[in-house]
């Protein structure tokens, strides 16, 4: 079992929100439906309303606004999701990540999805 400080802090949230986008992202398929590619806008829009820290919500939109979602395919949103969250970590001046392939699926992508419902 994963121990989590209840309730979970700004950082916890970060790194859970963040789990989500980056294992979303690494799971996405090569060549999404239509369909697909608006159910993800959707949520990451979505996801951006109800973050539950304000700051870090509104931040998200406004960088959005500059680099809208890069929904063609995986490797586009993989490396967006990664441009996004470094933006963050430059803001609070954490180390970078690498935004190549290589380095991303080493870090969020595993065989087969954590559950196989994925829709594409
Ligand atoms: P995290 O930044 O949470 O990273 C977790 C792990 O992700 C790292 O250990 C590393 O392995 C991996 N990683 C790091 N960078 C990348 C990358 N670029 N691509 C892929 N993987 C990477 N906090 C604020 O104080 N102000 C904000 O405005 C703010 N905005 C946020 C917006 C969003 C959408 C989210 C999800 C979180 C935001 N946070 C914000 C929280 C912040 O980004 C961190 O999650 C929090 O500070 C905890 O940081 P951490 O050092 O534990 O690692």
């Amino acid at each position: 079992d994963i121990e989590v400080e209840c309730p979970p802090d700004k950082n916890i949230v970060g790194q859970s929100g963040w789990a989500l986008l980056h294992t979303m992202a690494a799971h996405y398929p090569d060549k999404p439906s239509e369909e697909c590619k608006k159910i993800h806008q959707k949520f990451i829009q979505s996801f951006s309303r109800v973050y539950p820290c304000k700051s870090c919500a509104s931040h998200f939109r406004y960088m959005m606004k500059n680099q809208p979602p890069e929904l063609e395919n995986r490797e586009k949103l993989s490396i967006w999701m990664c441009n996004m969250h470094n933006e963050v970590n430059k803001m609070l001046m954490k180390p970078v990540f690498s935004c190549d392939m290589q380095s991303l699926d080493e870090r969020w992508r595993k065989a087969e999805p954590p559950c196989n419902s994925f829709i594409d």
